[in-house]
């Protein structure tokens, strides 16, 4: 039986195209469980896998999508039956294996989580990689305590920022959102940021290594020269949690915020994380993050609009979460 899928293909001049097509069943890499796929979602590395596939692709033909929401359809694993649903970030699922842009995909049992009763698939995904990685970066600065002051939040509008902000300001915490458009001041506020900051306000070559202590804690989607000014304005002892690159992964940063300061820098990655982590997670997403916050960010899209968004997430164009109904 064939199954429709964005399928990125590689010419012999090495130029990629994206297009949605029939792929036959018996197509789907191995993997112990077969999933219907209900939602995936656009995020940065999906951008990057749909054009010429930034260093993360291997083989082609390839199916993007990093992360997806799905129903059981047959299982070889006695962890999963069918009709059960499950959801899965990571693994490099989308990257080396064939993703979640698909009406159906087949994975090892082990990368996949049941869903929590209390989250819809659409929600599930509504969070996606973007919002599993903000949740990690969230329990990371808890782990190392978060300062008095305002939380900071960079890359506000994109995926990652977004729902950060949304669970930050939902815990309690003050929030500061960095943005670089003014026009989402109130859709940062709505989703509960208390402080908007103009990108160009942080977003300088540092010139001092410290400045006023000024942040409880940040979550930081876009590193380069944001992250390494952002060090130097951190509380005593307070942290950074790193998570993404959207404004360049090189660091011009001085050690002194480490050595007079104390502050910490945490490295997220939600790629490998165990199954007991991502279950604990996926459980405190379902309790912490509220749903009519999380509503306020959706965007859907077919799988046939994908090759225009991937190319404006790379941009830096797209706001909040872009949900793809992989059956519309
Ligand atoms: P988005 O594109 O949705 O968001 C990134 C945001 O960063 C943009 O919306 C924009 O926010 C800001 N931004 C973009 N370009 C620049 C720039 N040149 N200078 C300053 N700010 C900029 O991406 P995601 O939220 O999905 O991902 C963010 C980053 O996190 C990516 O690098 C991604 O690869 C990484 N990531 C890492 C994960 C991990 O496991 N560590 C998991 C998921 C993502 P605004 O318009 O508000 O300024």
């Amino acid at each position: 039986m064939a199954f429709n899928a964005l399928v990125v293909e590689k010419d012999s001049d090495g130029r990629t195209n994206a297009s949605v097509k029939p792929v036959e069943e018996d197509r789907l890499p191995d993997g112990d469980v077969t999933v219907s796929v209900a939602f995936s979602t656009l995020n940065y590395k999906d951008g990057l896998c749909i054009g010429p596939g930034g260093g993360l692709v291997r083989d082609y033909p390839h199916v993007p999508g990093i992360d997806f929401a799905g129903t059981v359809e047959a299982s070889d694993d006695g962890r999963y039956r069918p009709g059960d649903r499950v959801v899965l970030t990571g693994w490099r699922v989308g990257e080396v294996h064939w993703g979640g842009y698909a009406q159906k995909a087949r994975v090892r049992a082990d990368w996949l989580v049941p869903l929590p009763p209390e989250l819809d698939m659409r929600h599930a995904m509504a969070v996606g990689t973007a919002g599993f990685t903000a949740m990690l970066a969230v329990m990371a600065l808890e782990s190392n305590g978060i300062k008095d002051g305002p939380v900071l939040v960079t890359g506000a509008a994109g995926g990652v920022g977004s729902v950060g902000v949304a669970i930050l300001a939902a815990l309690g915490h003050e929030v500061a959102a960095v943005t670089g458009r003014p026009e989402a001041e109130d859709y940062l506020r709505g989703l509960g940021a208390s402080r908007i900051v103009a990108r160009e306000e942080i977003d300088r070559t540092v010139k001092r290594p410290l400045e006023g202590e000024t942040w409880g804690g940040c979550i930081d989607a876009v590193g380069g020269e944001m992250l390494a000014r952002v060090l130097g304005q951190m509380r005593y002892g307070a942290s950074v949690a790193a998570v993404g690159l959207a404004g360049g992964a090189s660091l011009p940063a001085s050690v002194i915020p480490f050595l007079l300061r104390g502050v910490n820098l945490l490295g997220i990655d939600s790629v490998m994380q165990p199954f007991d982590n991502r279950k604990r997670l996926w459980e405190r997403i379902a309790t912490d993050l509220p749903m009519d916050r999380l509503e306020a960010m959706i965007q859907m899209a077919t799988l046939e609009e994908l090759p225009r968004l991937g190319s404006d997430i790379l941009q830096g164009k797209v706001k909040g979460r872009v949900v793809v109904d992989v059956n519309a």
